[in-house]
């Protein structure tokens, strides 16, 4: 049987801890680098040592940024009054390409999931409530997804964020149940933030 090089065994191993890669699709990449001009692959390597260098957590809102704040946090053209609150950064790409929303973000980190671990103190709720204190904030969109975790953590949010004159609201549940925004569509976004209901926080 023919043994692969422990170099190639080592790409395929690293490469199958992406997200989305197979074990089969990791072989593929793999076999394919070590064939490929070694300038090229060069350049790869460089190219993502430099967007991970790059790259960084707005300190505001929790955006990816190469710099602090970020470009949404810094528009003043932006609805200051509006803060759309998302699991992670990349959920930001999402509700941005429904192309209707024009408030701000907040990134939670997560959903709070005692089996898990992950406690409130794990996400990025004491930096939502420091914001509350110092932008002119109106209202709070929760845009979790629609399972279990997704469920709890909104209510909790909903309850420990009620404050005067906030309004607290939940994005529709257009979006299938048990699923995260990277799942949804664009128009199904953009409804769902348009059918938004709002939360009592009892
Ligand atoms: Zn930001």
């Amino acid at each position: 049987m023919p043994v692969l090089p422990d170099s190639i065994t080592a790409l395929i191993a690293a490469l199958h801890k992406l997200p989305g890669v197979g074990p089969r699709s990791a072989e593929r990449i793999a076999l394919h680098l070590v064939q490929t001009d070694s300038a090229v692959v060069k350049q790869l390597a460089d190219t993502i040592v430099h967007a991970r260098e790059k790259i960084q957590f707005c300190t505001t809102c929790g955006a990816l940024t190469e710099k602090s704040p970020c470009s949404i946090c810094a528009d003043t053209r932006r609805d200051a009054s509006l803060v759309c609150m998302v699991e992670h950064a990349v959920d930001i790409l999402s509700i941005e390409k429904s192309g209707t929303y024009r408030g701000k973000f907040h990134v939670l980190g997560g959903k709070i999931s005692p089996l898990d671990g992950v406690e409130p103190e794990d996400l990025r709720i004491a930096e939502l409530e420091k914001r509350l204190k110092q932008e002119p904030i109106k209202e709070i969109i929760i845009a979790l997804g629609t399972d279990v975790e997704g469920d709890a953590t909104s209510y909790y949010l909903a309850k420990r964020l009620a404050r005067k004159g906030l309004k607290i609201s939940r994005i529709a549940y257009g979006l299938p149940a048990g699923s995260g925004l990277e799942f949804a569509d664009e128009l199904t976004l953009s409804r769902a933030l348009e059918g938004r209901r709002e939360m009592t926080g009892k």
